[in-house]
């Protein structure tokens, strides 16, 4: 096995990247890992992030590995982890091309899997007419005829949250709606329908939605629909390492616990970005990204002269 890495970021999406041009810039041994399967690649244009606003997501990818090009301890590959052990004073990765590499830190950003409901022509509308954040979509939608497909509490929320960006708006609760009557008073309230039919089909036109078909025959003509999304964990990595999970959040089942610095809750172990945050966006994935890097320079840097930085167990479980 060669030489150890100072840090191996699992992932290049957009914290993984944002973590390793810190790094970079911080002369440390970076090794970037990452399999290519960034989560908003369905997705024409990212929404709200300051200075990129609508620019493909693969130009983004690609503008932060160019960026990584100029500094010669970062290497960027394109690859998989499929397992690591902690080992001696750091850990063994492993690789799914069987090369294993040591390093003295991880920093896991590895994003998240979002699962939207199953209904047909809904993927092939994913990421545009149909999403998941009224904050990165729904400009592209505004003044026009919407929906949310969801139940109980989490559908309210939706359904008030996307009021701000049209007054045409119907929950589709694909069956008994089960809202209380306050649930009830409130969205007529804010001029919200309720449609409690079973959704059989997303139709589409020209690659945008045009309708929902519901199981009676009948079709809402609708142009963009909100859907209740749950992000999960993609691999078992962070559990391997031995980092926590926390609290299920109405949007992440899985996250990974982490503290103000983004250490995880196994020493040496750092997680940035959707798989650790509350609220997944671009723009707070580059800012984990950036602040998990800056905590795993200074552990280094505590470990090699001394510099005094907060005790890991202490502050992760202030
Ligand atoms: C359809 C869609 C549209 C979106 N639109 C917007 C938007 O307009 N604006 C906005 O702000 N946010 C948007 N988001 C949210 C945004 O994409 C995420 O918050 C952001 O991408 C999170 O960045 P990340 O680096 O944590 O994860 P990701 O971007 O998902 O990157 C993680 C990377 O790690 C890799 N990886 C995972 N496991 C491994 C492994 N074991 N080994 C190697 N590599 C691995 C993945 O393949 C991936 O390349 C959207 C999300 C979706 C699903």
């Amino acid at each position: 096995m060669a030489e150890s890495w100072d840090c191996v970021v699992v992932g290049g999406g957009a914290a993984g990247l944002s973590a390793a041009l810190v790094l970079g810039r911080a002369r440390r041994r970076t090794l970037v890992v990452d399999d290519g399967k960034q989560s908003n690649l369905a997705a024409s244009g990212i929404g709200g992030l300051l200075g990129h606003d609508g620019r493909p997501p693969t130009e983004l990818y690609e503008m932060g590995r160019q960026e990584l090009a100029a500094y010669p301890s970062v290497e960027v590959r394109t690859g998989t982890v499929i397992g690591g052990v902690r080992d001696d004073d750091g850990f063994v990765l492993e690789l799914g091309d069987g090369r294993r590499e040591r390093t003295r830190r991880v920093l896991l950003a590895t994003g998240m899997q979002y699962r939207p409901p199953e209904i047909p022509g809904l993927a092939a509308l994913w990421g545009r007419s149909v999403f998941h954040c009224p904050f990165c979509h729904g400009w592209e939608v505004r003044d026009q005829p919407l929906a949310v497909l969801g139940r109980g509490d989490r559908a309210v929320h939706q359904a008030l949250l996307l009021r701000g960006w049209s007054d045409d708006i119907v929950v589709l609760t694909n069956g008994p709606a089960e809202f209380s009557d306050d649930d009830r008073a409130c969205l007529a309230a804010a001029d919200v329908a309720i449609d409690e039919r079973a959704v059989v089909e997303l139709v589409s036109e020209n690659g945008e939605l045009a309708a929902i078909a519901f199981g009676d025959g009948e079709r809402l003509q609708r142009r963009g629909l909100l859907v209740a999304t749950t992000l999960h964990q993609r691999s078992s990595l962070a559990d391997d390492l031995g980092a926590d999970q926390s609290d299920a959040t109405p949007i992440a089942a899985d996250p990974v616990d982490v503290d103000a610095l983004m250490r995880t809750t196994s020493a040496g172990v750092f997680a940035a970005g959707d798989l650790s945050v509350p609220m997944p966006q671009v723009a707070a994935a580059i800012a984990a990204g950036s602040l998990a890097a800056t905590a795993v320079v200074q552990s280094l840097l505590t470990d090699d002269y001394g510099l005094i930085g907060p005790d890991w167990r202490s502050h992760v479980n202030a």
